[in-house]
């Protein structure tokens, strides 16, 4: 597959970037597309040690030769993350230097770009370091805000620049984490299918088509990923930036996330910390993602043909019952009020209920079919993520299997978009599907 061609198809409906190159020895285009795009600015190289390293430096060398007005604001911290402060210090640093920003790192260092740069009213150029999350291209920027991961919609950058030897040299870790995370839209996709036939949110074709047409492919060879492979890490890199795309023209992240990404959230909000550290992105989303195939595996095992849509609907709680559920569920969440929050955004009264499972029940062998046809086996996506590093099991990034199985209550309602747990409530499978994935001999047993 031509990479490049499939990224150039796509930033015809990309609402934000307007350039993006991939290839190997690329930084010296830096200058050249900066004052393309962003005629008779000055720059501001923003990095972190290792960035700098990386490319940083390099690219501060290429924008004096060409003669481009260049300062750089190097974040000293060791470990830093995409907290409020940091924003306003990039806020700050653009205000001192009149500057567009260069962001030159990975997810952290862009989405702190992305808000101080949409804070003044301006767009940014990225100089990606590694393949390791999809966020270089999307709109939403991710934040924590008063303990809660916010995320905020902003602008993707203008022009991406992605220099395959830069990729390839990154951590190993890194390119394994962004392999889990484009691996993510595979059940995420399929959960998108459960909101279009329930009407919540319409599958929308072009950014359906962007990403889904393509996936298997990117993701098809997970060892030459790990070995640095400059065609998998190419690969890799424009499946991260597929999927910001689908998520600027869906004007959603809806395309590129779903439950799965929730377990991560759940992990960040709740500071979680493996050896003394916290666990990439990537690798959250990988415990999740393996988790989501795991469910869909035994949803898919579920006869939902011969549903009893009377007694679900008679069944189904009223909205007062399920934001006391919540309350009850985040009592001792750091952000409280979170499940109920969503849970009043999400909840469908009974007729609605009765009408979603309608079309789940009328459709069952055809949308089984449909689904089975999106979503890989949990088998499938463990050996994957064995080929690529990434995590196999949730001991390896210090969740338990038992901490694991708490954390399902808490994505079901975190977040108001319609989820597999979602449609399983209403079914009145919900307890059944976690019994076995967390049984005996389920994916995640608890011994
Ligand atoms: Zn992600």
């Amino acid at each position: 597959m031509d990479t490049n061609q499939c990224i150039l198809e796509a930033l015809k409906i990309a609402t934000d970037t307007k350039a993006f190159e991939l290839g190997e020895h690329l930084l010296h285009r830096a200058p050249i597309l900066f004052q393309e795009h962003f005629p008779g600015r000055k720059a501001v190289i923003i990095a972190d040690r290792n960035t700098w390293n990386a490319a940083g430096e390099a690219v501060f060398g290429y924008m004096q030769a060409a003669g481009v007005p260049c300062e750089c604001h190097l974040i000293e911290e060791e470990e830093f993350h995409a907290d409020w402060p940091y924003v306003e210090r990039l806020d700050n640093v653009l205000d001192r230097t009149g500057a567009v920003a260069v962001a030159v790192g990975s997810g952290v260092i862009n989405d702190l770009c992305k808000l101080a740069s949409f804070h003044h009213g301006q767009s940014y150029m990225c100089v990606a370091t590694a393949a390791s999350v999809d966020g270089y291209s999307s709109s939403g920027a991710v934040v924590t805000q008063d303990g809660a991961k916010i995320n905020v919609e902003t602008h993707a950058p203008l022009v991406i620049l992605a220099d395959v030897n830069v990729l390839a040299a990154a951590p190993k870790e890194m390119t394994a984490a962004g392999y889990a995370d484009l691996a993510a839209k595979v059940p995420a996709g399929a959960e998108w299918m459960i909101a279009d036939l329930f009407g919540t949110e319409p599958i929308q074709p072009a950014a359906w088509h962007v990403l889904q047409d393509v996936l298997d492919d990117l993701i098809a060879d997970p060892a030459g990923t790990a070995a640095g492979n400059p065609d998998a890490i190419a690969s890799l890199f424009a499946g991260l930036t597929l999927s910001g795309i689908a998520m600027q023209a869906a004007k959603s992240s809806r395309p590129a996330s779903c439950t799965e990404h929730l377990f991560s959230h759940v992990l960040d909000m709740t500071h979680h910390r493996y050896k003394g550290k916290f666990q990439s992105h990537g690798f959250q989303v990988a415990v999740g993602t393996l988790t989501m195939c795991a469910f869909f595996d035994e949803f898919f095992k579920m006869d939902l043909s011969t549903l009893d849509v009377d007694a679900c609907v008679a069944a189904w709680p009223t909205l007062e019952e399920e934001q006391q559920r919540a309350i009850a569920l985040f009592k001792d969440f750091p952000v409280p009020m979170l499940g109920y929050t969503e849970i009043t955004k999400k909840y469908n009264d009974r007729d609605t209920v009765r009408v979603q499972l309608t079309r789940v029940k009328e459709n069952w062998p055809d949308f089984k079919a449909k689904l089975q046809a999106q979503c890989y086996t949990f088998e499938k996506m463990r050996a994957l993520f064995a080929a690529a590093g990434a995590p196999t099991d949730p001991e390896q990034i210090g969740v338990s299997r038992r901490q694991l199985r708490s954390m399902v209550d808490l994505t079901q309602l975190l977040r108001w978009r319609i989820n597999l747990l979602d449609l399983a409530k209403r079914a009145g499978i919900y307890d059944k599907l976690v019994a076995r994935v967390f049984g005996k001999g389920g994916a995640w047993e608890i011994d």
